[in-house]
């Protein structure tokens, strides 16, 4: 049994306006879904992916303003990795992040592959990383200025800062299934493994670097809250739970998110990871072509839409 890659990230916004600003106009996302959270219907939660909202695609906010920066450390999804097509791409976004005045560390190498660092306004770290042309199952987003043939597609990964690499590569390989990949050391110093699930590869990779200094993150607006993996259906979502229950490890139970049912569970203090079903998807309440335009609200949240509304700043 294997989980089938990255399905979506979730990360914490302080200010929805340039976090639309950003992950629309300058990274070239689509807002495929603006609604609110579920738990807390006077934020936001905003959803940023492909065209179609690929399962694989979607970098989500909850919008979180009464929270702290976010302060780094370890015990953390560290940064978010995107994949784009070859070095052409690469260099075309050192070139637009420039000219954004987005900082950027310049093209280096991330566990083999060619990879552009940058954070997001708030401080998320991301980074690019070159798939090397590996195949797509989406569609990139093409109503935004980026080149279709340099577009965002999708994530690549996420890199997971955490105290003791060993606890952390069992639970992945013994409980997950992942497979060991790659083992290097940074220029750092510290170990890095990539773990691979369905045979890894752009989308279906996690990448941990064992930070024992530094005290632990404390998670704020530009932290990651979550990380979502895919399962294709309900069914393998509740082998997976009987899974998690036999080796002890608690779970929030199957919660129905309307545009796809979840499944969290804690992997350490600092790391919540979510199993995340590829159904119903983003077009199960607006057509594809106006994804996102309206505020979207769950059937048992519709009859509420007047007070919900009244209680959120418009985004744009
Ligand atoms: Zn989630």
């Amino acid at each position: 049994m294997q989980l089938h890659g990255l399905h979506h990230v979730t990360a914490v916004t302080g200010n929805p306006g340039l976090n639309h600003d950003f992950y629309t106009r300058v990274l070239g996302l689509r807002l495929v879904k603006k609604t609110v959270n579920q738990d807390d219907t006077s934020a936001y939660h905003l959803f940023y992916a492909d065209k179609l909202g690929s399962p694989g695609t979607d970098m989500t906010f909850f919008d979180w303003s009464m929270l702290g920066a976010n302060r780094r450390g370890t015990d953390s999804i560290a940064t978010t990795q995107f994949r784009v097509n070859g070095a052409a791409a690469l260099n075309y976004w050192v070139e637009r992040l420039m000219a954004e005045n987005v900082q950027h560390e310049g093209i280096s190498t991330w566990a083999g592959r060619a990879a552009l660092r940058f954070d997001d306004p708030e401080g998320q770290r991301l980074m690019l990383v070159d798939d090397g042309g590996a195949p797509y199952e989406g569609e990139v987003w093409d109503g935004a200025d980026v080149p279709l043939d340099h577009a965002i597609r999708g994530f690549y990964g996420v890199v997971l800062h955490v105290p003791n690499l060993d606890r952390m590569a069992i639970l992945l390989t013994q409980v997950l299934n992942f497979a060991e990949l790659r083992r290097e050391t940074l220029p750092t110093g510290e170990a890095l493994i990539v773990f691979g699930m369905d045979g890894g590869g752009p989308g279906r990779e996690v990448h941990v670097v064992e930070v024992r200094s530094g005290g632990r993150a404390n998670l704020g607006r530009g932290g990651v809250h979550h990380v979502a993996f895919r399962v294709t259906d309900d069914a393998e979502q509740a082998a997976w739970e009987q899974r998690l229950a036999r080796v002890g490890l608690p779970t929030s139970g199957q919660i129905d998110r309307f545009y796809f049912k979840s499944l969290y569970f804690r992997v350490s203090e600092g790391i919540l990871f979510e199993l995340a079903t590829d159904g119903p998807g983003f077009a199960a309440d607006e057509s594809l072509e106006t994804l996102g335009e309206r505020l979207a609200l769950p059937p048992f949240l519709e009859p509420h839409r007047a007070q919900i509304e009244a209680g959120l700043k418009p985004i744009e």
